[in-house]
């Protein structure tokens, strides 16, 4: 089944799911296997090029500028086509080693269509920079390519709901299986929960290696929190999880940067 002719079919099972007294006989783990399986053998096809090599920078470019595309004229969530000013697809190198994972774009992300370029973004630059990396060598997604709509004239931002996750979940799926990183950082539980379906206190997912799909993936904390929360212990466990990133990817780390708080 073709991507387009398989986002109708997940989209109509939604709309059935929750308008209809009757639900559809098919389960979210059905809806999560159907969206996932055959995008990712129709991806690992077309990442591998006949004579085996892996897929190049720019061949990568072009996979995720189909995949963005696709985004842009999402409807998925009508309630947040709507509201959304524009879809918020991700930034960086798309043959990134190093990945970062978050949930969904806030306002200033919405108004600019990149994801961190918050206050949370900004610490987010900053920590980046203090690993020695630039925004423009790694990879930033959100599990959600659309902004959680707000009733009118309230402010802040809500966390997506699970079926919105749900929802979105294959574009970043695609996105992860076309730049294929050495490493991947969830950012916060809501990440997590996106990403893997598990829901559990941060203090007992963080600063260790979970997997997603084979490539090593480290939970920590999301940059929001540490704005809330700016007790140095905390901030401290951030970097020393940054600094496992490192040791993976096997990126020097001077004795500065091992004392580091951010
Ligand atoms: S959140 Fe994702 S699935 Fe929903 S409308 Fe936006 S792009 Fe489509």
């Amino acid at each position: 089944m073709t991507q387009p002719a398989l986002d109708l079919v997940i989209a109509a099972l939604e709309r059935i799911r929750e308008k209809s007294d009757r639900a559809p006989r098919a389960s979210r783990t059905a809806l999560a296997r159907l969206q996932e399986a055959p995008v990712a053998a129709s991806l690992r096809e077309a990442c591998t090029s006949p004579t085996g090599r892996r897929l190049q920078a720019r061949d990568k470019a072009d996979l995720l500028a189909a995949v963005r595309e696709r985004v842009g004229a999402c409807t998925k969530c009508a309630h947040l086509a709507c509201s959304r000013t524009q879809t918020v697809f991700g930034v960086g190198n798309p043959d990134a080693d190093l990945m970062f994972i978050g949930e969904a774009p806030g306002a200033d992300e919405d108004q600019q269509g990149e994801p961190f370029v918050g206050r949370a973004g900004q610490l987010l630059t900053r920590i980046l920079k203090a690993m020695n990396f630039a925004r423009e060598d790694v990879y930033i997604a959100n599990i959600l390519k659309c902004r959680p709509d707000m009733p009118a004239g309230s402010f802040g931002n809500r966390p997506p709901t699970p079926t919105e996750m749900q929802t979105c979940r294959p574009y970043l799926v695609e996105q992860i299986d076309i730049i294929q990183p050495s490493v991947l950082v969830a950012l916060g539980a809501v990440a997590v929960e996106g990403l893997l379906g598990t829901r559990a206190a941060m203090r007992e997912m963080r600063g260790r290696w979970h997997t997603y799909n084979s490539i090593p993936l480290m939970i920590t904390y999301h940059p929001a929190y540490l704005l809330r929360n700016q007790a140095p212990s905390e901030k401290r466990k951030v970097w020393e999880d940054m600094l496992q990133v490192m040791e993976r990817l096997e990126r020097p780390i001077s004795k500065q940067q091992r004392n580091y708080f951010l």
